[in-house]
């Protein structure tokens, strides 16, 4: 998979991209990452990527020029996903990460300042995502939440294959509790279940263990 991400700071990506998991998966070859400065696609002679909203009120908008010739120049013949990242899209889920995880490239747009001038909206993008019901000061961090939980989603990147089937979201469910070693850490047990070797008990209690969960923190996911 190939990700384009454009926007105004490339430098917060560094430590994101070149660390753990994200960085592996580029090592591999299972993914590259392209951070553009869309400012330099601008064609206003001060570099200018904003202006003021046209009908007045408060803070700049993001002029449409700039982003639609990055767009173009990336993209070239193909047909990838644009997605825009901001607080009025879809809400982020896993079965977003699922289904963007199909893709062979994604173009990620940040926003920054006020907004976005609405042609880029209706016009070039395919998918408008939010990653929560609060403002950030730029698409940045969402940017990264987006290639974070797609990443891990492309074959071979995860170690063990089978361990983002089970994750909470991917099962409808939120996951069963873990323990690892010592079996009675000051006189905390681990169930007995666990340790007695029995799959198909553990299988079992496991199941109910993430649907009890689920119904107790998260209902609505059960309701879907
Ligand atoms: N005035 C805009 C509005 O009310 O919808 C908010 C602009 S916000 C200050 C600046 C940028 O941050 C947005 O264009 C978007 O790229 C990003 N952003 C803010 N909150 C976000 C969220 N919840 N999810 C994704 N991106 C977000």
């Amino acid at each position: 998979m190939r990700i384009d991400i454009l926007t105004l700071f490339p430098e917060m990506f560094s430590g994101v991209f070149g660390t753990s998991m994200l960085k592996q998966a580029q090592d591999k070859g299972a993914v590259s990452y392209q951070v553009v400065n869309f400012r330099d696609y601008t064609e206003s002679k001060h570099k200018k990527v904003d202006d003021y909203p046209y009908g007045g009120g408060a803070g700049m908008v993001l002029m449409p020029q700039p982003l639609f010739d990055a767009v173009d120049d990336i993209r070239g013949q193909a047909n990838p996903r644009v997605i825009l990242l901001c607080p009025q899209g879809e809400r982020y889920t896993q079965k977003k990460a699922e289904e963007l995880a199909r893709e062979e490239h994604l173009i990620l747009l940040c926003g920054h300042y006020e907004g976005y001038d609405e042609r880029i909206r209706e016009y070039l993008v395919t998918d408008e995502i939010s990653i929560g019901d609060y403002v950030l000061t730029g698409g940045e961090l969402g940017a990264m939440v987006i290639t974070d939980s797609v990443t891990r989603l492309l074959p071979g990147v995860l170690g063990n294959e089978t361990s983002a089937v089970t994750d909470s979201f991917s099962t409808g469910l939120l996951e069963h509790p873990q323990y690892t070693r010592p079996a009675d850490f000051r006189g905390m047990k681990v169930p007995d279940v666990l340790l007695s070797g029995h799959h198909e008990k553990i299988k079992e209690w496991r199941r109910e263990q993430a649907l009890e969960r689920t119904k107790t923190r998260r209902p609505d996911l059960l309701q879907e």
